[in-house]
């Protein structure tokens, strides 16, 4: 460590230190399904561990490494562990983490045409393959890679505000359903719309956006004055995978007038397989769509995605030219993607998509996501078959929704509740596997997202057998009671 005040380490040791990571993570990928997902820890327990003055003076390179590998890392859920059922799991791949690793080491600046001229390409090239794959314009479309689905939704409504209310919206209306993700009602707060321009949709029994409902506001709003200019549909909604109905809520945009934009953050991924190509009918409608390769396109952290039916739409929302950029603006067919979103200075997040498509093949990532829906309705086709639970809402888009319910206990609602939170708890505390509970037509329920490639049925069955353990201790305490 001659070279500190360079911030440099020696070749060898750059060599030795890289090797060592590159382990701790091959041992990570290769045990992390017999480790526990969950992690569990008190802010005091983290401080005895970390807390402490800026260091001064510099520390042995491998002390560091060895310290974070022991006490860091562990101290995370493992989100792409098989049995991280709950939120939105990451199960990730190996071959996307090590080219992050390329474009983090290169520092490769992802933001104009003449910085890095194949970081744009390679851009330009996946985007074009989701445009294709979501069956739109191949031509004129376009888009651009977020740090995740809050930033891709967030860029869809600032342009789908340009594009149809100008500078103007005080009056302006949007749409969405009650199951609709919360980044969207947060995105529309953060570009400064007041709580009284977000109409909040109520859904049916399946939990789709009721569009009697919907239609209904949009005659009201107008007769009131305002202007209704954008709806946002969900393609799988975080709760349930439920996709609402998108060919006729396109058909009302287009009658209206209104920006139709998509939140397929959770389920557009769903593509890839036929049911879900078939499920996600009326997606190709959308004036712009939010898709997340961070969840069900197995890359790490952090990729979202925004496409839009006219590439020109992102590049007049966004496009702003302070003199120091003037020399460096490429003709029109270079895509300076600082001009197509809110970032100028961005990582590389095309090649990850790039390099783990080359390797495994599209065809690999089709039967992931078609065994990730398909075992889901195998759970469902169980759960039905058993006594004890019961299906709250179907396998749909690789989620499900049940509660411990046996049939013989004959249990009020409150009771059912409380023992499914208690069943969830237990499930934690004992770190078998991540299953937390949501709540559905104000009843508790246990949910599960199943889009980890490596979850078994065998995964699952051991996660039910442990429910229905911490079931019985559960109403036995009770009883004694
Ligand atoms: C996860 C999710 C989001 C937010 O995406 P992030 O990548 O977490 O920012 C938005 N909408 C839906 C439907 C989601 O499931």
């Amino acid at each position: 460590m001659d070279n500190l005040h360079k911030l440099e380490l020696s070749k060898e040791e750059m060599r030795a230190y890289g090797y060592k990571v590159i382990d701790t993570l091959v041992d990570h990928f290769t045990t992390q399904n017999d480790k526990s997902p969950v992690a569990i820890a008190s802010r005091k327990e983290m401080d005895d561990i970390f807390q402490e003055d800026v260091p001064n003076l510099p520390s042995d390179p491998d002390q560091v490494l060895d310290f974070v590998t022991q006490h860091v890392l562990p101290n995370s859920n493992i989100v792409s562990h098989p049995k991280s059922y709950s939120f939105v799991p990451g199960p990730s791949n190996y071959v996307s983490v090590m080219a992050d690793t390329l474009a983090t080491g290169f520092n490769i600046f992802s933001g104009g045409w003449a910085a890095s001229p194949a970081a744009a390409e390679l851009e330009i090239v996946t985007m074009n393959w989701l445009l294709k794959l979501f069956k739109f314009p191949s031509k004129k479309g376009g888009g651009i890679f977020t740090s995740g689905g809050s930033m891709a939704n967030l860029t869809a409504l600032v342009t789908a505000r340009r594009q149809k209310c100008g500078d103007d919206f005080s009056k302006a209306v949007i749409y969405m359903s009650d199951q609709a993700h919360s980044s969207n009602v947060k995105a529309i707060r953060v570009i400064g719309f007041k709580k009284e321009q977000i109409r909040i949709i109520p859904t049916d029994g399946e939990f789709k956006m009721a569009l009697n409902k919907l239609k209904n506001a949009i005659s009201k709003d107008r007769l009131s004055g305002l202007q209704p200019f954008c709806i946002i549909a969900s393609a799988g909604t975080t709760n349930t995978g439920t996709v609402d109905p998108l060919e006729e809520i396109g058909v009302i945009c287009k009658k209206e007038k209104l920006w139709f934009h998509i939140d397929g953050a959770y389920g557009g991924a769903a593509m890839l397989s036929q049911k879900g190509s078939k499920a996600l009918k009326g997606i190709e409608k959308a004036d712009s769509l939010t898709i997340d390769p961070h969840k069900w396109l197995y890359q790490p952290y952090e990729m979202g995605c925004l496409l839009v039916r006219k590439s020109k739409w992102l590049h007049d929302t966004f496009v702003e030219k302070p003199e120091y950029l003037r020399d460096i603006e490429g003709n029109t067919s270079e895509i300076n993607f600082y001009d197509h979103g809110i970032q100028l200075t961005r990582r590389f997040r095309a090649l990850k998509f790039y390099m783990s498509l080359k390797t495994f093949g599209l065809e690999a990532f089709r039967k992931a996501v078609s065994y990730n829906i398909n075992i889901a309705e195998d759970v469902e086709t169980m759960l039905r078959k058993s006594s004890k639970w019961e299906v709250v809402s179907p396998a749909t888009l690789a989620i499900i929704n049940f509660r411990y319910n046996p049939i013989e206990l004959d249990l009020n609602d409150a009771q059912i509740d409380a023992l499914n939170q208690e069943i969830s708890k237990r499930i934690i505390q004992s770190k078998e596997s991540l299953l937390v509970t949501t709540v559905l037509n104000n009843q508790v329920v246990l949910r599960m997202c199943l889009i980890n490639p490596r979850t078994t049925m065998d995964h699952i069955m051991e996660t039910f057998t442990a429910c229905e353990k911490f079931a019985i201790l559960i109403l036995e305490e009770q009883s004694v009671k």
